[in-house]
């Protein structure tokens, strides 16, 4: 394990963080007083702020998809065996679906005794429906698009007719695939670990080389989080507002601290009982990613900084981390299953639409599965979720009620899916599977 320093740069970052809520809190607490103030404000978020932490965020997108391809083709050809691979990704899937459903119990036991729900006013719900009905038109929109899964899509989702352009991200939408890339490496991977030992080496040492290469563009980037990251959080606050906080309290308050809840207990207990490090030290070790996954709100942008952490903060072997942290951004999301659970019973609730034990349940595979789909970028899982609303028959513009505050939500909940998947490959790197690895 890496000796512990608590780097500059991660209590830089911190700060910068804490100047940025500060800052805007203050902004709030004034504009409240000179409105003009406020919308000067936000303006200057928007045409100044925005962009440059998109500097930030965009030069780890740059990363991220020679990342995936690098770190997981090199963690397979580092198994040295094929007969390992299964064990591996056993252990890894059987963590991500225990990960996942804990979280969204919680989630929903929550839900169940604080009923947030019902205690929305009919003023209060049809105004957020009409101050969000447009964007929330876009969400159901999109999932309208997403065909119904079957064999097929699954098959399409993994193995596109044109694995460069689902890559690049013209084949569906703007944003690129990664699920395609991954099952790709690992193909990739398991392919060189047949090759004669001196071209094996060669093959390793060049996709070490590029995933080396990669994390030198993360760290020019972490160089500028100090500023970037109080930048995009004053822009957060000062867009978002007190009014609908008011409006939603105990529905956001509660989905905080169930995720703050699942993140630093269930997952530290996991550390204790599964893994070498002390909880408190291993949060610590990993504060720049958390800081990095809450002021972007996405798991893809964050995957360069985890990977960097988890080998060089944290000590975890290469093999393990290339393996589960791409597999896990895409798949392994505890934060976002936990939320697609607390809006479907909030949504519920405020409709009077009572879901039955039954339902609940189901409600959670689902949910689970749906977190799956959902792609590790700002909003993912809107789309997801309303999906999951119509499937129980609740109206999906009720989405709306809650986009007023998802940005919050969103950045908290891309903590949790990261936070996660950073402990599964502590776990991993732990277990049997891969112990002979160095
Ligand atoms: N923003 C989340 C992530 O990137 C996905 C979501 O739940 O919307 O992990």
């Amino acid at each position: 394990m890496a000796e512990s320093t608590p780097t500059p740069l991660a209590n830089r970052i911190l700060v910068g963080l804490l100047v940025g809520a500060v800052l805007g809190a203050a902004t709030l607490l004034i504009g409240g007083m000179f409105p003009a103030l406020l919308e000067a404000a936000r303006a200057f978020a928007v045409k100044v702020l925005d962009p440059f932490g998109q500097v930030f965020l965009r030069m780890l997108f740059f990363v991220v998809m020679p990342l995936v391809f690098g770190s997981l083709a090199a963690g397979v050809v580092q198994l040295g065996d094929l007969s390992r691979l299964g064990p591996l990704a056993g252990a890894t899937f059987a963590l991500f679906f225990a990960n996942m459903s804990i979280a969204v119990a919680l989630g929903m036991v929550m839900m169940n005794i604080l009923r947030p729900g019902d205690a929305i006013e009919a003023e209060t719900k049809s105004r957020l429906v009409q101050e969000y009905g447009g964007a929330a038109a876009k969400h159901i929109e999109r999932q309208a698009q997403q065909p119904d899964m079957s064999l097929q899509v699954i098959v399409d989702m993994f193995m596109p007719r044109n694995l460069v352009g689902a890559i690049a991200g013209t084949d569906r939408g703007a944003l690129g695939e990664v699920l395609p890339l991954i099952l790709f490496a690992i193909l990739l991977g398991a392919a060189a670990i047949g090759l004669d030992d001196t071209r094996r080496k060669s093959v390793q040492s060049g996709l070490e080389t590029l995933t080396e290469l990669m994390t030198g563009i993360v760290h020019f980037a972490l160089r500028l989080a100090p500023y970037a990251v109080p930048a995009m959080i004053y822009s957060v606050v000062v867009k978002i507002g007190w009014d609908i906080f008011v409006a939603l309290g105990v529905f956001v308050l509660g989905c905080l601290a169930v995720m703050v809840l699942h993140v630093f207990g269930t997952m530290s207990v996991w550390l204790k009982l599964f893994t070498r490090y002390s909880p408190l030290d291993f949060w610590r070790r990993i504060r720049p990613v958390l800081v990095t996954a809450f002021s972007t709100s996405s798991s893809n942008a964050t995957l360069p900084t985890a990977l960097a952490a988890a080998r060089e903060d944290l000590g975890i072997r290469p093999s393990t981390a290339g393996f589960v942290l791409p597999l896990g951004t895409t798949m392994n999301m505890a934060g976002t299953a936990l939320y697609e659970g607390c809006v479907v019973l909030f949504v519920a609730q405020v409709f009077g639409v009572d879901l039955t034990f039954a339902q609940q349940a189901t409600l959670l595979l689902l949910a689970v599965l749906g977190a799956v789909a959902v792609a590790g970028v700002p909003g993912g899982s809107l789309p997801i979720i309303a999906g999951l609303l119509i499937t129980f028959g609740i109206p999906p513009e009720g989405i709306g009620i809650i986009l007023g505050v998802d940005r919050l939500l969103d950045m908290s909940r891309t903590v949790v899916n990261v936070g996660a998947d950073i402990v599964t490959a502590a776990v991993v790197d732990n277990l049997d599977v891969d112990q002979k690895t160095v």
